[in-house]
């Protein structure tokens, strides 16, 4: 259609409405980019970099760190996360480190060794957890390398990073002291997130402010965790058990905006709930959610839908006021 009337996407831009919340979108492959950067988002909510890890590195972090390939893992990683912060700068890329579980990074070539071989991975060790532990942590400091040559060497200041899978504040405390030791402090334009997907976090939203500057919610853990259904298991989302809308899962939602706000950091959402469900957009933006990240093919439709709740949400507001003026 664009290309039938003659304009570029690119023009197309401000023909979108404005809206106080902000616009993410969710990526994976770093060449996806090139199709995507012309959509009306204000940055990227969640870069996920396992697929830098299976397509363009192939190889177990730590299986480079013990034949000495540490630069190759470090030049595939950053030329990933350039390739898509150079794109879209200076809008930010909030890059999420790994976020495989055990099994999955045995899958990785020479990963058997370092992998543990666990019953539940799925809440195993995962997350930040890995990144503290000795039989990770080189590799942890590989990523945070990554992202430091991302920002200083070749000056794209617009990543930002983000902890997946917190649980408790001790480990946030020892992972953000990482981070210092590699180089990257949160500063004005160097934003440290963790993803909002296990309970605690959003029980202790008010404390985990102190280490942070946002949080975004993994609403597809978030909902297996506080509903204890596995996200895989297809009985139970046959059921109707894995359901984001279920009022255990808002309530969580709701706490967690409210404690967070309260410190002064920022709320955001990368899991699939917005854009698969309009009513929980409504329910986001109605608490004052910062931002909302949905994938590519939701991104126009969740900028119009946002739209409209921001605009039937003043116009509420006008009409109290007006009643309380008794006009
Ligand atoms: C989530 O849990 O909602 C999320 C965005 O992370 P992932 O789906 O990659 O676990
Ligand atoms: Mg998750």
């Amino acid at each position: 259609v664009v290309a039938a009337v003659g304009i570029s996407p690119e023009q197309l831009l401000p023909l979108y409405p404005v809206t106080a919340t902000k616009i993410y979108m969710n990526l994976g492959e770093p060449d996806a980019i090139d199709k995507y950067k012309d959509l009306p988002f204000d940055g990227i909510g969640l870069m996920r970099i396992e697929f830098i890890f299976t397509d363009w590195i192939g190889y177990h972090p730590m299986y480079l760190i013990e034949t000495k390939q540490e630069d190759f893992f470090i030049n595939k990683l950053a030329a990933g996360v350039a390739k898509v912060a150079q794109a879209i700068y200076p809008r930010p890329v909030v890059v999420r480190f790994s976020d495989f579980r055990t099994n999955e990074f045995r899958g990785l070539k020479g990963g058997e060794k370092f992998e543990p071989d666990e019953r539940n991975p799925m809440i195993g060790w995962r997350g930040v957890s890995r990144y503290i532990h000795p039989k990770y942590e080189a590799g942890f400091r590989l990523e945070v390398r990554a992202i430091r040559k991302v920002r200083e060497e070749m000056g794209l200041t617009n990543v930002w990073v983000m902890f997946p899978f917190v649980r408790t504040l001790w480990e946030v405390q020892r992972v953000v002291k990482i981070l210092e030791e590699e180089g990257l402090k949160r500063s004005k334009d160097f934003k440290v997130w963790a993803m909002a997907e296990v309970p605690s976090v959003a029980i202790l939203a008010d404390k985990f402010a102190e280490y942070v500057d946002g949080f975004s919610i993994g609403s597809n853990d978030l909902t297996q965790l506080v509903l204890g259904a596995d996200r895989d298991s297809q009985i139970l989302a046959e059921m109707g058990y894995f359901d984001e809308r279920d009022p255990a899962v808002l309530e969580a939602i709701r706490m967690l905006i409210e404690k967070a706000h309260s410190k002064g950091a920022t709320v955001s959402i990368c899991g699939q709930a917005p854009s698969v469900y309009p009513e929980i957009t409504e329910y986001l933006v109605r608490l004052g959610i910062d931002s909302i990240s949905v994938n590519p093919d939701a991104v126009v439709s969740t900028r119009r839908l946002v739209a409209s709740i921001e605009r039937k949400i003043m116009l509420e507001k006008l009409d109290a006021i007006l009643k309380k003026m008794n006009l």
